[in-house]
C-alpha cells in the first residue's frame, strides 16, 4: 500500500481528531463559557481537577497561555520564578512572564538527567533584601524533553521549595506521558501516578493537544482561589472562549480513551531509536517516552544539512531546533516508523 499522508514525526501536536472524538465534539452540549454556562467545559474542568486532586481547573486554548496564567497568578510584578534553561515556560514562550507580568525568570542549568540540582535551587533563592527580586516560585516540567523526572527528585525539589516558602508549578504538558512511563516502572497505574506527581505541586498545567490527541486545549489546575486569579489573567490574555464545549468534549474523550494508549507511542519511539542504533555517527538518546532525540557526530554532522529535505522526499517529516527530534503519536504506526528508519539508513549509508 502506498501512503498518501506523510509520516509526520515533527511533534505529537500534529494528530487529527479520531472519528469517535469528532462524534463526541459534535454531540457536546454547549453554552457561553464566559458566563460559565458551558456544561461541557464545566464537566472537563471538574474532571481534570478531580483526576489530579485539585479543587478547581481552568480550560485554556494553549499550554503557553496556561503557563502564563499560572505564572501571573503565582507572582506579582518584581517577583521571580526559578526555572530550568530548557523549560518551555522560560525558553519557548516568547518571554511572556517578563513581557506581560514583569516577572523575572531565574533560569538554572539542567543536570544531565534533566533535573535542577537541589543545591542550585537553594542557591538561587534570594534573601529578603531590597537588592533582590522576591523569589516566589519553582517551576518544573515533566516530562522534560521527553524525559521522566525521577519521582523521588520531584518530591525532594518540591519539598525544598515549600520549606523555603515558594509555590510550586508543574508544566505538565506531557504529564500523562510521564505518568504512563512511571507506571511502567513502578507497576502502578497511569492515572494514580499522574495524581501522585501532580500532588507535589500547587498548580499543574496539562495539554490535551499533544499525545492525548485533542485538536486544541490545555487545563490549569490549582486551588479555587488560585484558579480565580488565573481566570482573570486568562481574560486579559484574550483566552475567554464562548461555546468551547466542542473543544472540551474532545479533551474529555481524550481523558477517557487516550491516556493508557500513550504506552503505544512510547513503544514506537523505542522501536525507532532501536532501528537507528546501527547507524554510524548518530548518537541516539534512549527515549523514556514518545520523543527521540538524535545528535549527529563526526562526518554525519557535516552531512546533516540535507537530511530534512531528504526525509521529506521520502515522506517523513521531522524537526530539530537544537537537536534532531522525532515524536511518535496517535497518527503514526509501526509501519511508518520502520519507513522512517529506512529513510534514515538510506541517507547516512548512501
Ligand atoms: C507544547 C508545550 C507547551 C505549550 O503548549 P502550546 O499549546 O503549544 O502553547 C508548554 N509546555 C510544554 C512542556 C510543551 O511541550
Amino acid at each position: 500500500m502506498t501512503r498518501t499522508a506523510p509520516i509526520d514525526l515533527r511533534s505529537d501536536t500534529v494528530t487529527r481528531p479520531t472519528a469517535a472524538m469528532r462524534q463526541a465534539m459534535v454531540a457536546a452540549p454547549v453554552g457561553d463559557d464566559v458566563f460559565a454556562d458551558d456544561p461541557t467545559v464545566n464537566a472537563l474542568q471538574a474532571r481534570i481537577a478531580g483526576m489530579l486532586g485539585f479543587e478547581a481547573a481552568l480550560f485554556v486554548p494553549t499550554g503557553t497561555q496556561s503557563n502564563l496564567c499560572a505564572l501571573l497568578a503565582h507572582c506579582q510584578r518584581g517577583d521571580e520564578y526559578i526555572v530550568g534553561q530548557m523549560q518551555h515556560c522560560y525558553r519557548w514562550e516568547g518571554g511572556g512572564a517578563a513581557v506581560f507580568g514583569s516577572i523575572q525568570p531565574q533560569p538554572l542549568e539542567h543536570q544531565p538527567d534533566g533535573t535542577l540540582a537541589l543545591a542550585d535551587i537553594e542557591a538561587a533563592i534570594k534573601p529578603d533584601d531590597a537588592h533582590f527580586a522576591r523569589t516566589r516560585l519553582l517551576a518544573l516540567e515533566n516530562t522534560l524533553g521527553g524525559r521522566l523526572l525521577p519521582f523521588g527528585y520531584v518530591q525532594q525539589a518540591t519539598a525544598l521549595a515549600q520549606s523555603r516558602g515558594l509555590s510550586r508549578h508543574l508544566d505538565g504538558a506531557r504529564l500523562f506521558n510521564a505518568a504512563v512511563a512511571q507506571a511502567q516502572a513502578t507497576g502502578g497505574d497511569a492515572r494514580t501516578e499522574a495524581r501522585r506527581i501532580a500532588q507535589c505541586f500547587d498548580s499543574v498545567s496539562v495539554c490535551f493537544s499533544k499525545g492525548l490527541g485533542a485538536p486544541v486545549g490545555s487545563a490549569l489546575c490549582g486551588s479555587r482561589e488560585f484558579i480565580a486569579r488565573a481566570h482573570r489573567v486568562r481574560k486579559m490574555a484574550g483566552g475567554g472562549m464562548r461555546q468551547a464545549g466542542m473543544l472540551a468534549a474532545a479533551a474529555l474523550h481524550a481523558l477517557d480513551h487516550h491516556v493508557e494508549r500513550l504506552a503505544d507511542d512510547h513503544a514506537l519511539a523505542k522501536r525507532f531509536a532501536d532501528g537507528l542504533a546501527g547507524i554510524a555517527g548518530l548518537k541516539v538518546e534512549a527515549p523514556h517516552t514518545n520523543l527521540v532525540f538524535v545528535d549527529l557526530e563526526g562526518p554525519a554532522r557535516e552531512r546533516g544539512a540535507g537530511l530534512m529535505d531528504f526525509l521529506k522526499s521520502r515522506g517523513v517529516l521531522a524537526t530539530g531546533l537544537y537537536r534532531l527530534r522525532f515524536a511518535t503519536h496517535l497518527d503514526v504506526d509501526a509501519e511508518g516508523v520502520d519507513q522512517a528508519v529506512a529513510a534514515m539508513k538510506d541517507y547516512f549509508h548512501a
